[in-house]
């Protein structure tokens, strides 16, 4: 692998797990002496994007419009193909200005014929390439119409990408309650570990730049403990929390906390426990080094991640797979390069493909 490529991948990584880099005390390399003129100057031109980005009349760089020569769809939620009462809104993430990712963010209709909604997970932030909270607020009011109301957040996990949209959320819809695991509760509840280390101290020059021009949040989000749902165990039906049809599994690796949930109909909305991805920019290589072959879909459960624990995962992925106890049909993931997900069979030989199951 080449420098920049792996630097990318590190950057990619490190963003992708903000939130954990406290809890594992990861301490990334300081810039040398010899390019400190030069990031100053980056650093100040960058400050000044970031100020005119975060000023609220120039809303240009808040718009979802294409910005900066990127066409940027507006999103809107359509009905999943054989899922009943299921939405799904593709998010373009643009994690720097160079790379691409996807989010699938699902709508559930609660009730048949019912305007009450629950959504996994929450999108990424606003930041000056994608107005990504903004846009799920606006294609989830289109959504839920008038009279609906955004009732549950469900959340796989609490890492960046998926919490995004929640300080929004819970202000257009004062009474949401945000469901999750108890091992994410100290990193959503807790303002001196939430979400957003001081990049600026702390990061990379290419982070610490990401950051200064606002393409990762500026400020913590904290969780107000009134909306936490703090499950515990390893599974459970959230009927009596108010969303029937909906049970969740505990399937961490990827991160301590990550849960699935499986609908009625046998679709499971995956997280990150199944990352589907075509080509990922500056990845060459799977977890176990062995190399993504172009145009072939690979399963890359993002193990790299510094709070993830590769071999909890692999454990997790081949549970889903094989695991008789869980009944499921279909995986929708939250990255999916296919945007199609998978059936059970399909995603069994990802599985096995990807090595997780050997020697078990
Ligand atoms: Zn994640």
């Amino acid at each position: 692998m080449n420098r920049n490529s792996s630097r990318k991948q590190r950057d990619l990584a490190q963003i992708h797990s903000l939130a954990k880099t406290q809890r594992t005390g990861a301490k990334m390399a300081k810039p040398t002496s010899r390019r400190a003129p030069a990031l100053a100057v980056v650093l100040a031109l960058a400050a000044a994007l970031g100020a005119l980005s975060s000023t609220p009349e120039l809303s240009l760089f808040r718009s979802s419009a294409p910005f900066w020569g990127w066409p940027v769809p507006r999103g809107r939620f359509e009905p999943v193909d054989g899922a009943p009462l299921l939405y799904r809104m593709d998010l373009p993430w643009f994690v720097t200005p160079f790379h691409k990712e996807t989010l699938d963010v699902f709508a559930i209709r609660l009730h048949k014929g019912g305007d009450e909604f629950a959504i996994t997970d929450a999108g990424g932030y606003d930041t000056p390439l994608h107005a990504h909270a903004t846009e799920l607020e606006r294609a989830l009011r289109e959504l839920l119409g008038s009279s609906g109301k955004l009732t549950h957040v469900l959340l796989t996990h609490g890492h960046l990408d998926h919490i995004g949209g929640l300080g929004r959320l819970i202000k257009a819809w004062p009474d949401v309650k945000v469901i999750f695991h108890e091992a994410e509760l100290p990193f959503l509840v807790d303002a001196t570990r939430a979400h957003s280390p001081p990049w600026y101290a702390a990061g990379s020059v290419g982070l610490r730049l990401t950051h200064v021009i606002g393409f990762l949040p500026r400020k913590a989000f904290v969780l107000p403990a009134r909306h936490a749902v703090v499950l515990a165990g390893k599974g459970g039906d959230l009927t009596k929390h108010g969303v029937p049809g909906v049970t969740w599994t505990h399937l961490p690796g990827h991160s301590p906390s990550h849960i699935v949930y499986t609908l009625s109909s046998g679709i499971v909305l995956g997280g990150d426990i199944a990352d589907v991805l075509l080509d990922p920019p500056g990845v060459k290589a799977l977890p176990d080094g062995r190399p993504i072959v172009p145009g072939k879909v690979a399963l890359f459960t993002l193990t790299v991640m510094a709070d993830a624990d590769a071999t909890v995962a692999a454990a997790s992925l081949c549970r889903l797979a094989n695991d008789k106890s869980l009944s499921w049909q279909r995986i929708l993931p939250y990255h999916d390069a296919t945007k199609a997900g998978f059936t059970r069979a399909q995603f069994r030989t990802l599985v096995e493909e990807s090595g997780a199951c050997r020697g078990k």
